[in-house]
């Protein structure tokens, strides 16, 4: 969005007015450096929790240990025992001995080496390279080592009769069981001084490509102890393995998308919003019991003009204009982006309710009521009659004329920047809401000069510029045709023979025939204080004679 006017006088905060543009620019200046970020330190980008293959941070055995890389599983005789005896099956002897309660029976060290920040640190990162080269892509592998009697191969995996099958150990992930043959076994050489080579037994599983493990997943390891007797048993000690957390690519959080942290932002100005939104809908909604006080419809549609103009307009930013109804009509031809128009919560809050109010009761309650330059224009004009300046409007006949000059504005602006002749929608500068309300008469002079003297004509004919010039309010006047609810009464007498609502409307849009023309109707009530004040109202006044007439048996004199 152009910034029109000379940036150097500009107050900092002034581009937060053109909040979509720099909300969507920061959004995509932030997915940008996002990627050269992970470009730049090779970092894989991923969707989906994914194993960290090849991060590798030097660590000791002990370091590993600690972290849970390499799990432990330690068994006595005496746990053993006591496991067996729990199966009932008496007589059982286990394949390997057992000794005394206390002695160690089994120790078992296990966990996934595909990561080289494991394998690397376990084998070597060279051997643990060489050995990555010879496993087929895609499938990962585990590491095992133990010390005691028991050892987690046992012989039974040499021999056809056992069908090749490592029957000490399996593992199972999701309910799944995997389990081992000789041709996914290497044996580790053993005797070093420290690591996984320093324990008695040592050695690598393959998983076969059938078994659907996911190493990011928690797994557990059985251990299985086998007693032979007149009835064979096998019991299964189960140790949990769950990759730490160092080892797993995330993905990265979604960025919050701008129209969302758009709104989170603005909480506060939307509750204000809504609170005012809702004392507009209640007006409407109690307008006969407001307009029965010439003094409060005063003070209450004052104040409301008030608010609009200080905290709407000049403090939130927010004028509807002939921009916004560009957009919107834009919106289906150029890949719709609800973002995009969700990105200003409070223009998005202000066009519903317009949109909503304008096709139930008509144009009157934006322009009257919510418009920010509106009410500028409403009180200045109520300032200036105060102080008696001259007021002037022109005859009825060329007054219809005039009332045409905001829908040729409306057609002419539409037409010239939805065709792509006006691309960059200057004509909508024909609306002076820019300079006067979103940057409170911060520009240039000649901007500041047309606003000022659209103003300067409005102290002598109220809101002329609304009546016969904005562009905003030409389609919303046009939209007004299709308005369900006539809320404004009138009598039989208005217009003939009373002239006193026409006389008292502000901006002119009772006909003397007495009839409202809504698309000309700004919704200030005033006409219908005078409908209910039976001092001023004459047909109220003679019904009062009447009846005082009646109670006193007096004729009284007619005002
Ligand atoms: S006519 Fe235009 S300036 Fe006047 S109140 Fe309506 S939108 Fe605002
Ligand atoms: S005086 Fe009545 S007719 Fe005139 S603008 Fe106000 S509400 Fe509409």
């Amino acid at each position: 969005m152009p910034l029109n006017g000379s940036a150097s006088q500009l107050p900092p905060n002034f581009v937060a007015q053109a909040t979509i543009t720099a909300r969507l620019m920061r959004a995509a200046v932030h997915d940008t450096a996002r990627m050269v970020l992970h470009t730049r330190l090779g970092r894989q980008v991923v969707t989906v929790p994914t194993l960290d293959v090849d991060g590798f941070t030097l660590k000791s055995w002990d370091e590993l240990v600690a972290e849970g890389s390499v799990a432990r599983l330690r068994l006595t005789s005496g746990e053993v025992a006591a496991a067996l005896a729990k199966t009932g099956a008496a007589g059982a002897a286990p394949e390997v001995p057992l000794g005394k309660p206390d002695d160690l029976y089994s120790e078992v060290f296990f966990g996934l080496l595909t990561p080289a920040a494991i394998g690397g640190n376990l084998l070597g990162v060279r051997n643990f390279e060489e050995y990555r080269r010879r496993i087929p892509a895609g499938r990962h592998v585990l590491f095992f080592a133990s010390n005691g009697p028991y050892d987690f191969h046992g012989t039974n995996h040499w021999w056809k009769a056992h069908d090749y099958r490592f029957d000490r150990i399996r593992i199972v992930q999701d309910g799944q069981a995997i389990g081992f043959v000789h041709e996914d076994y290497q044996a580790l050489l053993t005797g070093a001084a420290e690591g996984i080579q320093s324990q008695k037994e040592a050695g690598l599983f393959t998983l076969p490509t059938t078994a659907m493990f996911d190493p990011v997943k928690p797994w557990r390891l059985e251990l299985l102890v086998n007693a032979a007797g007149p009835n064979p048993v096998t019991v299964a000690f189960p140790l949990e393995y769950r990759l730490p957390a160092a080892h797993i690519l995330m993905p990265d959080e979604p960025a919050v998308a701008a129209w969302v942290e758009a709104w989170r932002d603005a909480r506060v100005n939307i509750a204000i919003l809504a609170v005012l939104l809702t004392a507009l809908t209640a007006i409407f909604v109690f307008q006969a019991q407001l307009a029965r006080s010439r003094f409060a419809h005063r003070l209450v549609r004052n104040g409301f003009l008030a608010v609009v103009l200080v905290w709407l307009g000049w403090i939130a930013g927010v004028q509807l204009s002939i921009v916004n109804v560009i957009n919107y009509v834009q919106a289906p031809f150029r890949g719709f982006d609800i973002g995009f128009y969700l990105a200003e919560p409070l223009m998005v809050m202000i066009a519903a309710y317009t949109l909503v109010s304008v096709l139930l009761i008509g144009r009157g309650v934006f322009c009257g009521w919510l418009c920010p330059f509106g009410a500028l224009q409403e009180l200045l004009a109520q300032a200036s009659r105060a102080f008696a300046v001259p007021q002037w409007n022109p005859s009825a006949a060329l007054e219809k004329r005039l009332w045409m000059g905001k829908y040729i504005a409306a057609a002419a602006v539409l037409a010239l920047v939805l065709s792509g002749i006006d691309g960059s929608g200057a004509t909508a500068e024909i609306e002076p809401f820019k300079t006067a309300i979103t940057s409170k008469f911060t520009r240039a002079w000649p901007y500041v000069l047309y606003a000022g003297a659209l103003l300067g004509i409005g102290l002598f004919s109220e809101r002329a510029y609304c009546r016969f010039l904005c562009p905003l309010g030409g389609v919303l006047a046009a939209l007004d045709r299709l308005h369900l609810i006539d809320l404004l009464k009138r009598r039989p007498e208005c217009g003939n023979p009373c002239h006193l609502c026409e006389r008292s409307c502000p901006v002119r849009a009772i006909e003397p025939s007495g009839k409202i023309i809504m698309a000309e109707c700004f919704q200030c009530l005033d006409c219908q204080v005078e409908y209910y004040d039976d001092k001023r109202c004459p047909p109220l006044v003679q019904a009062a004679r009447r009846r005082e007439e009646a109670r006193s048996g007096v004729p009284v004199a007619a005002m």
